[in-house]
């Protein structure tokens, strides 16, 4: 067994399309302090009118929120990308394996917009393809490759979604982890394993919480280690293999600041994102989806008190639309998702003016084989019956 090297590469500097970090940004970039972006950018909306559409990831700044038709997950967000065939160019404010989705599930004709390739995403980062066909062969070697289906959440590059498309595998996001999951369990009978890619605390609480596995059921599969390090006897008795990579915002939270919050707000409830660790999730009132948790607090009663674990930029947006609850950070310091803040007025308004002036930049193309095997295990995921409580 190899390890295969992955050496550092700054934001923004150099290339590597294989990776989710991005590359540098061409073209000339209005400066930050122009007084006059708001204005630009609505004008180049008013100009490209319904040829475009864009959308926003709740984890955006207001900044670049104001100006999205649509705002959601990735998921919701592909979806409603999907929803608008007649819009020639989908600029997406999020991170880079969105908009690969926002590709795959929109039509040839349609053009997705990254506003700042450097907008990746850390967690993506931590599945690369080499690493992931290297696990697979591991599990072929202790003889269990049959047995195993390998579930990715949507947190992942388009080449790992087509490598579960490709093996039987499926495609999960975080309302509906539980039964992406339970599906893949009744696809070889009692002794079926899964392996789950790229996020360990969605697929360990997901597993544990919702399905009732215990902590021994779940190795962790470490893609610097030779062999991840694991045994063979380890993945033969594992139901599921957690892929160690993890979100470094969700990561951030700890149990100690829960207990803090619960002994300084009286009756403060917390709301989690199952990114967090499992030690943060067991301490909270509440695990779901960023959708999950902005219906929570939309459907709260005035003058309760909320600790949210989830991206601050929503949390943020959140207490400003709820001047009515106590809404608290789960965290001591100031937590955004660097590479989604990554998306700045400026770069919106160089995209959306390029292309007024007929120049697409930075399209994300997902090429056409790997489309083509992502889209089976993206379908796969839209066909599961219903969807979590979690919604
Ligand atoms: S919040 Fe976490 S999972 Fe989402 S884009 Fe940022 S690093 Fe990736």
């Amino acid at each position: 067994m190899t390890t295969v090297d992955l050496p550092l590469l700054p934001l923004g500097r150099g290339i590597d399309r294989g990776s989710e970090r991005g590359v540098e940004c061409p073209g000339d970039l209005p400066a930050a302090s122009d007084p006059s972006l708001v204005a630009r950018a609505l004008a180049a909306k008013q100009a490209l009118g319904e040829r475009v559409f864009v959308l926003g990831h709740h984890y955006q700044r207001d900044e670049v929120i104001q100006f999205a038709d649509v705002t959601g997950d990735s998921f919701k967000l592909a979806r409603d990308a999907a929803a608008r065939p007649d819009a020639e160019f989908i600029v997406f404010c999020g991170v880079h394996f969105m908009a690969e989705s926002a590709d795959i599930l929109t039509g040839p004709e349609q053009q997705v917009i990254l506003p700042d390739l450097a907008a990746g995403c850390s967690m993506a980062d931590m599945a690369r393809l080499p690493q992931v066909e290297a696990a697979w062969r591991a599990l072929g070697e202790a003889g269990v490759q049959d047995l195993v289906v390998p579930v990715t959440y949507m947190n992942s590059s388009a080449d790992i979604k087509a490598f579960c498309g490709r093996n039987g595998g499926v495609v999960c996001t975080s309302s509906n982890a539980e039964v992406a999951l339970e599906w893949a369990f009744a696809q070889h009978g009692p002794d079926t394993k899964v392996i789950f890619f790229p996020d360990q605390h969605l697929g360990r609480n997901t597993a544990v919480l919702q399905m009732g596995y215990s902590l021994d059921d779940c190795v962790l599969w470490n893609p610097h280690l030779p062999g991840g390090g694991l045994t063979a006897d380890q993945l033969r008795a594992a139901k599921v293999i957690l892929w160690k990579g993890h979100c470094s915002v969700h990561g951030r939270f700890t149990p100690e600041v829960v207990d803090e919050l619960r002994a300084t707000i009286p009756g403060v409830q917390v709301l989690v994102h199952p990114e967090c660790r499992h030690d943060v999730v067991l301490k909270a009132d509440l695990v779901g989806s960023t959708e999950f948790i902005i219906k929570t607090i939309e459907a709260a009663p005035a003058g309760s008190s909320w600790a949210i674990g989830t991206e601050l930029n929503l949390v943020q947006r959140l207490a400003k639309a709820h001047p009515d609850k106590q809404i608290t950070f789960l965290d001591k310091d100031v937590c955004y998702c660097s590479t989604m803040n990554r998306i700045d007025l400026p770069h919106l308004v160089w995209a959306l003016e390029s292309l007024v002036d007929g120049a697409v930049v930075n399209r994300i193309e997902v090429d056409p084989e790997t489309e083509r095997d992502a889209l089976v295990a993206l379908t796969r995921m839209l066909d599961l019956p219903g969807k979590s409580h979690k919604d």
